[in-house]
């Protein structure tokens, strides 16, 4: 039913892929005085969509050049990156681990369901112990075998990871139809933005984060950004609520943290509201755990007049349109 699209493991025929994303242009009540544009990450692959496909190539790229046996990563019940894990391992023939947080339920959510069909071992553990994911020797307290396995931590937050992110941004680079002034992304744990933001240059990145995260996803941000360019980012600065910024290399960036909507995985009825006029007017679906809230946070930007009048601003369809069925 739904043909592969990225069918080779190989970072020359992903790109090509994603060279051939379309953008498209959105004219919406809901962005006064800015035109925008779309960029349809969603529609990267039926399976394996958005930005954990991004997240995921280096990643399985290592596996396979280690020859390691199975992939081992972990996530909550509708997470869009054990999903993607999951279809991906399928497709590219490496056996999958989820390790999920929480009791095995009664009835799996779809995303667990779909997963199990696509040959994922589902490893289903208390969530006190969910809790030390970061933790060394988080596999072993849990008794789960590394051996000839690689483990990517929670939603593909590593550098390798980082570097899919940084593989968006270059392939932007190249196939943006007009001269953004800014480029937005939804912001879980901040590693795609990271990766967006140095494979940038002459363009504003800003991120919408999705979640009450503190300093957190400006801390992580730093780092791989760090990693990747390997120079210091003293001028950067995260921010709250508005639209400002510090500048790193050749691109601006803007972290914002007002937009979270009381926290990762609410949908409150002012989001909800947003969401469905706006899919209503428009026809573009959005996931109502990342990519609403970024096309909130940037109708209400417009709103406000925190933009330039006349500013050119691309979206990034980030995907997650499965974790649309748990609501
Ligand atoms: C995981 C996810 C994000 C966040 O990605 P991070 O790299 O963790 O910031 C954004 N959008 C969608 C649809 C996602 O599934």
């Amino acid at each position: 039913m739904f043909p592969s699209v990225l069918d080779k493991l190989d970072v020359n025929a992903f790109t090509k892929v994603a060279l051939r994303v379309p953008y498209q242009r959105v004219n919406s009540r809901f962005f006064p005085g800015i035109h925008v544009w779309l960029r349809r990450d969603d529609l990267l692959d039926p399976l394996i969509s958005g930005n954990k496909a991004y997240k995921l190539l280096f990643n399985l790229i290592e596996a396979k050049q280690k020859g390691a046996e199975a992939i081992i990563t972990c996530g909550g019940a509708w997470s869009n990156h054990i999903h993607a894990t999951a279809a991906a391992g399928a497709r590219f023939n490496v056996s999958t681990v989820g390790i999920i947080r929480g009791e095995r339920p009664p009835v799996l959510s779809s995303m667990l369901r779909d997963s199990e069909r696509y040959g994922m071992r589902l490893a289903f553990i208390a969530r006190e112990e969910y809790r030390r994911r970061s933790e060394p020797d988080f596999l072993k307290k849990i008794s789960i075998e590394k051996n000839n396995s690689i483990f990517i931590p929670e939603g593909g937050a590593n550098i390798a990871g980082v570097r899919g992110g940084r593989l968006l941004g270059r392939v932007i680079g190249e196939s943006a139809p007009v001269k953004f002034d800014q480029v937005w992304v939804a912001c879980g744990t901040g590693s795609t933005f990271a990766g967006l933001a140095s494979g940038l240059s002459g363009v504003s990145c800003v991120g919408v984060e999705v979640l009450k995260a503190g300093a957190s996803v400006a801390v992580s941000f730093k780092k791989w950004f760090e990693l990747l360019k390997g120079e210091s980012l003293d001028s950067f600065e995260h921010v709250s609520g508005g639209v400002p910024g510090g500048s790193i290399g050749g691109c601006r960036t803007e972290l914002l943290s007002g937009f979270h909507c009381g926290g990762y995985g609410k949908y409150p009825d002012r989001l909800q509201e947003f969401h469905d006029s706006f899919e209503g007017e428009t026809g573009i679906p959005l996931d109502p755990v990342y990519t609403s809230k970024l096309f909130f946070a940037l109708s209400e930007c417009a709103r406000q007049e925190w933009l330039r009048k006349g500013s050119k601003i691309l979206l990034v369809h980030s995907g997650g349109l499965q974790g649309r069925r748990g609501f």
